[in-house]
């Protein structure tokens, strides 16, 4: 409704049939990467007005979603748009509706994409209206996993929440606010249920933490880094259910709002309000009789190119070559590859660059104060050396059989201690881990 919210048509530039708008680029998707490959194709390439587009099922401009489940849910001041339009996540200018009309670039929002032709190079959005590109980069990221995906009786509830998009933070924050000092039940115990459990408690509710494995983060976090942080989450009155499965979910009252959660093992939590994070599933459909497919998503080359040479795959939906590991294929759900994906595939696309796309993994997260960062590779048989100074302040280092430092974790570092850990994984270099192990328990972090 307000000024911001609502991108500008763009001026048609009509193709030889007349009923569809061409394109040298299209964006399609206009999430975390599109924000970035946007001002990449500006700012580096200069593309010429009118002659890239992005085209959104989303009512708004990129913005940077790892905000949903951190400052949009703060008890005081939360954050909301305008204030975290892409690029400001990694230190860039706020990129509103207004940059993308003084650039040229065409802002197609609420236009959902139901069929891609790529003999044709044509799009056709739910509406019908059709455009036509040169090159098209494919940016439609990741959707949730719903407890209805696995069948769970109850899943249709009200209640229940998901968080991937604006529309859902705003009903969380809601519902939380109307939930205060009431029983809240988190089921995952991945990112957004570490995120979102954290929010729940700071908002003053009774949060349980329900998830299948041992501990939280269990593909990242070793068993000592998980105790670090369950042990703050309990501090702060958090309960965790482990090891058990959501069975159903029922309301008691038959009024069709959540109120209890029922685990496998016949354990029954009361639930006022349920948020459920059980993973995201990449957005396959539209290419997945015409592109490549591997790992869920669409296979790119080095290049971030996919089967067809006129299309590009960036951010959680493709599946690239990891170069510093052998060119591992793998699949990445985090925002640092978003950015670096996008801003490499733009830079192919307008012919500025060939070399491989060459990423270092990277993880993070912010719960209540914490703040840890994760870089590299964390192999099954990679043995972790965990390094704890005065608490908060915890670091880590998996080495991997070779006796080299793959992966390293720090929480609340200082400027110069992550740059260390960073170049550690980025540059892997073998290590006599008894002796790491000797200097982290003398000299804790700065023995790493
Ligand atoms: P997205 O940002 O998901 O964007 C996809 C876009 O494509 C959306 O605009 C969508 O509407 C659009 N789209 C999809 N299908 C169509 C279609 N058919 N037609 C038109 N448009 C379409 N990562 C981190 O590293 N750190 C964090 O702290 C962090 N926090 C997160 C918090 C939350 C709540 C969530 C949900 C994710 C978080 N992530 C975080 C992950 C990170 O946000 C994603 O990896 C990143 O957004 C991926 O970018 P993307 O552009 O590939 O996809
Ligand atoms: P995750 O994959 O991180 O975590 C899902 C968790 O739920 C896993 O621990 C999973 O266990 C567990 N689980 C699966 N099924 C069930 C079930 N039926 N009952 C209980 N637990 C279950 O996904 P999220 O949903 O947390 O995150 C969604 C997306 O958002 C991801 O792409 C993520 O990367 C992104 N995100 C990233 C953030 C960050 O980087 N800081 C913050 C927030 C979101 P198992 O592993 O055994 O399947």
């Amino acid at each position: 409704s307000s000024a911001w919210w609502s991108a500008r048509r763009p001026a048609m530039s009509m193709s030889a049939a007349g009923n569809s708008r061409n394109y040298d680029y299209i964006i399609l998707g206009g999430g975390n990467a599109a924000g970035y490959a946007a001002r990449q194709f500006v700012e580096k390439h200069g593309v010429a007005p009118h002659s890239l587009a992005i085209v959104s099922a989303e009512a708004v401009a990129p913005y940077e979603r790892p905000a949903l489940s951190k400052a949009f849910l703060a008890p005081e001041s939360p954050a909301r748009l305008p204030g975290f339009h892409t690029c400001v996540g990694a230190g860039g200018e706020r990129q509103l509706p207004e940059w993308y009309e003084k650039h040229g670039v065409d802002l197609l929002l609420s236009t959902e994409i139901v069929r891609a032709d790529v003999k044709q190079k044509t799009l056709t959005a739910r509406d019908g209206q059709q455009m036509q590109y040169d090159k098209l980069m494919v940016a439609v990221g990741s959707g949730v996993v719903r407890l209805s995906d696995f069948g769970t009786p109850g899943a249709e509830l009200g209640g229940i929440h998901y968080l991937r998009e604006v529309a859902d933070a705003e009903r969380l924050y809601a519902a939380m606010k109307e939930a205060e000092n009431q029983e809240a039940v988190v089921i995952g115990g991945g990112y957004i249920g570490m995120e979102c459990a954290a929010a729940l408690a700071n908002n003053r509710l009774k949060v349980t933490m329900v998830f299948p494995e041992e501990h939280m983060m269990p593909r990242l976090f070793t068993p000592a880094i998980a105790q670090h942080y369950e042990k703050a989450y309990r501090d702060r009155g958090i309960k965790f259910v482990k090891g058990k499965l959501a069975q159903s979910l029922s309301d008691a009252d038959g009024n069709g709002r959540v109120t209890h959660v029922h685990l496998k093992d016949g354990t029954v939590l009361p639930a006022r309000l349920v948020v459920v994070g059980v993973g995201a599933r990449p957005r396959s459909e539209l290419f997945k009789d015409s592109l490549e497919q591997e790992m869920g998503g669409i296979k790119v080359n080095a290049q971030l190119q996919t089967s067809d040479p006129s299309v590009y795959c960036v951010g959680d939906m493709a599946a690239f070559p990891l170069k510093m590991y052998g060119n591992r294929m793998t699949r990445v759900e985090h925002v640092g590859h978003a950015r670096e994906s996008a801003m490499h595939a733009a830079d192919v696309m307008a012919g500025a660059r060939h070399d491989a796309y060459d990423y270092l993994p990277f993880f993070y997260s912010r719960v209540f104060n914490f703040s840890w960062k994760f870089w590299g590779d964390t192999p099954k048989d990679a043995k972790t050396i965990v390094a704890g100074t005065m608490d908060p302040k915890l670091a880590a280092v998996w080495i991997d059989q070779d006796s080299k430092v793959v992966g390293t974790f720090i929480e609340s570092g200082t400027e110069a201690e992550e740059k260390k850990l960073k170049a550690l994984a980025r540059h892997p270099h073998k290590v006599d881990a008894t002796a790491v192990e000797a200097a982290a328990a003398k000299g804790g972090v700065a023995g790493l």
